[in-house]
């Protein structure tokens, strides 16, 4: 059974910079009306400490994506559930989890376009620059991780260590 083998962000980390990532965006959007647009499943906890971070009004919004990769090819995203129509001629912040090729991002951003948002950013708990194959912009970032497989707060393998409160590097079985 694979386990977690080292923590790499506390859970006191993670608290705090999400206290000043709600503080950034609170000022960033005072007076703007913000949908927080939430991408199911891994930015769920991140999402959840981060709302009650931000002191503005917010509406709830949440989409579900899928991602298939291939060898051959960048991996194919699909839209699963969620995108509403609510979103045309206002702010949306994208709430992700971590950014790592950007091949989800960019699908995103491509299908939210069609809705007619007003503005369009992104906030992710974490980015792995290093692995970046397409140019997508980030706009508040919660940490900058190394090329490894990590897993906690939201983000699982097979389903499991979600609900971790840190986030943790998983080594791969050889
Ligand atoms: P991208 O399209 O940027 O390559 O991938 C984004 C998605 O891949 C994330 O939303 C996440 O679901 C998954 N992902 C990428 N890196 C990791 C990782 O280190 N751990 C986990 N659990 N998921 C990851």
């Amino acid at each position: 059974m694979l386990e977690p083998q080292s923590i790499l962000i506390s859970e006191s980390d993670i608290q705090q910079r999400v206290r000043e990532l709600g503080a950034q965006i609170s000022d960033d959007y005072a007076d703007r009306e913000l949908v927080l647009l939430g991408v199911l499943r891994g930015a769920v906890l991140f999402y959840a400490d981060l709302a009650r971070a931000i002191s503005l009004p917010l509406r709830f919004e949440f989409l579900q994506l899928a991602s298939y990769y291939d060898d051959t090819k960048p991996s194919q995203v699909q839209l699963i559930r969620g995108g509403s129509d609510y979103l045309a001629g206002r702010h949306v912040l994208i709430v992700e989890d971590i950014v790592d090729t950007g091949h989800t991002l960019k699908f995103l951003i491509g299908h939210l376009h069609l809705l007619n948002p007003k503005t369009v950013k992104v906030c992710t708990l974490l980015d792995k620059p290093s692995r970046r194959e397409t140019a997508v912009s980030v706009d508040y970032c919660g940490f900058e991780v190394p090329d490894a497989f990590v897993v906690g707060y939201g983000l699982d393998y097979a389903q499991k260590y979600r609900n971790l409160p840190y986030i943790a590097v998983v080594e791969p079985e050889h």
